[in-house]
């Protein structure tokens, strides 16, 4: 991986290819061992750690918070989040086939059974 470093004493800045186990111990020195410090992106270091580039910022989203944040200030919205009238049958459908399952005393597997199928047909 590529590091940069930072002399603590006279500032002189450098780049190092290092592993990440020796980024420490191997930095290069200046008036004594320089140090790491991030000018980048921290996705810039981690390319495989991109998710997904936003439409709107054109950055690359890398976690949860990441995206939680880039939704706030843009007032975005997921589209999982949309509430449809077809999303509305589905649910008005799941709960009548719950009643049902409730209504005929049948074991509790069942009810787990279904559960796990509307788990798996929702992903
Ligand atoms: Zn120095």
């Amino acid at each position: 991986m590529l590091y940069d470093y930072k002399c603590p004493q006279c500032g002189k800045q450098t780049e190092a290819i290092n592993k990440i186990a020796d980024r420490h111990t191997n930095a290069p020195e200046c008036h004594g061992k320089m140090q790491l410090f991030i000018s980048r992106a921290p996705y810039a270091y981690m390319p495989m750690e991109i998710r997904y580039v936003c439409p709107v910022t054109r950055t690359g989203i890398t976690n949860k918070r990441q995206r939680l944040n880039v939704m706030a200030k843009y007032d975005l919205v997921d589209a999982n989040d949309i509430v449809t009238d077809k999303s509305i049958d589905r649910q008005l459908k799941r709960k009548e086939e719950l009643d049902n399952i409730v209504a005929s005393n049948r074991p509790p597997e069942e009810l787990t059974k279904q559960v796990n199928k509307w788990a798996e047909s929702s992903l």
